[in-house]
């Protein structure tokens, strides 16, 4: 055995993953922002192409560290029960559980999540998760409101495994009504396009035929994010050139681009600091007035400037406006 033959082995132990139709509406999805998305899981699921090995192995090292995160639960004597234990919901929703806490006040759901080192520090509290502009982390509330739901218990737990260290973080997540009433709308909209859409389904047919019976414009709502990248369906069942506002959605797949936006989305947090920083100083600096001033480090120079500013009557400046096209880029970050 040498290190090709080890490589086959892991090759031949990650292989491609099919991907399989949904049968029912899976509450570890319901909180994607993009119902489309969901109709289409149900709808044509199967025929999206298999996952390669590279991304199956995301996959499996989810699990892995999953397994990890009991272990280390177990080790604090925190055993999980009803480990995987099936919840349903109406509207055809199903999910399985990753365990059960239960202590003197009963029972607590908890959802075990390993997180990006990055995202980790970032995401401390229920709030940071909710208002988080990953949409995977985004959803994952809705998910475990939704598992407190079914089991018939109002708490819940996020164990945030840090994927680079292994440090555990335990993030209270109480069962909120308005999450579990829109998820279950949701689901009721998605059962709703299925049961319209079974009668073009039958066996015989195509179902991609199924696209040809209405306009894009008619289909289910979608909503185009950061998720698009990564979305099985972009491209054949879903044409982002012909969502959104004005010229549509695009993904910009450039090896070079990408660096720039990872570039960004790493040194984003640091540059905020930064400029935070740069302001508190520029602040004190201008209040000692004119002059050098040093803060260990830092050396700041103040110095004292002229403008000139015109006060030009508005009905005299209307005479020389004129409109000029031009394009603005605003940027956000969705990890
Ligand atoms: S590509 Fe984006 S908009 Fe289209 S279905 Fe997927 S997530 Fe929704």
């Amino acid at each position: 055995m040498n290190a090709a033959t080890l490589h086959d082995a892991w090759i031949a132990f990650a292989k491609p993953r099919i991907q399989a139709r949904a049968r029912s509406n899976r509450i570890s999805s319901l909180g994607y922002r993009c119902v489309r998305r969901l109709v289409w899981d149900r709808l044509i699921g199967d025929l999206r192409p298999a996952l390669p090995p590279e991304k199956a192995g995301i996959f499996a090292e989810g699990d892995l560290h999953e397994q990890a995160a009991r272990r280390q639960m177990s080790s604090m004597g925190i055993d999980l029960i009803h480990v995987q234990r099936e919840v349903v919901g109406p509207h055809n929703i199903t999910g399985h559980i990753d365990g059960v806490i239960r202590d003197e006040d009963g029972e607590i759901v908890a959802e075990i999540k390993s997180v990006h080192p990055a995202l980790w520090e970032k995401h401390r509290t229920l709030d940071d998760m909710l208002a988080s502009s990953s949409p995977w982390i985004a959803a994952y509330p809705t998910q475990l409101c939704l598992y407190e739901y079914g089991v018939g218990t109002d708490r819940g737990v996020f164990v945030l495994r840090n994927k680079g260290t292994g440090q555990l973080r335990f993030v209270d997540c109480p069962r909120d009504e308005n999450l579990v009433r829109a998820s279950i709308d949701r689901a009721a909209y998605v059962e709703g396009w299925i049961g319209k859409l079974l009668p073009v389904l039958a066996p015989d047919r195509d179902r991609l035929h199924a696209f040809s019976v209405l306009a894009p414009e008619d289909w289910p709502t979608a909503t185009p994010d950061a998720a698009c990248q990564y979305c099985d369906y972009r491209g054949w069942a879903c044409d982002l050139a012909a969502l959104g506002r004005e010229g549509g959605v695009s993904m910009l797949e450039d090896a070079e681009l990408l660096e720039a936006a990872e570039t960004m989305r790493r040194t984003a947090e640091a540059a905020g600091e930064h400029d935070r920083a740069k302001a508190r100083l520029a602040e004190a600096m201008k209040a000692r007035g004119p002059g050098v001033h040093f803060a260990g480090p830092v050396c700041g120079k103040v110095v004292s400037y002229t403008t000139t500013k015109h006060d030009i009557p508005a009905d005299i400046k209307a005479q020389f406006a004129r409109k000029e096209s031009a394009l603005r880029v605003t940027m956000s970050m969705e990890e």
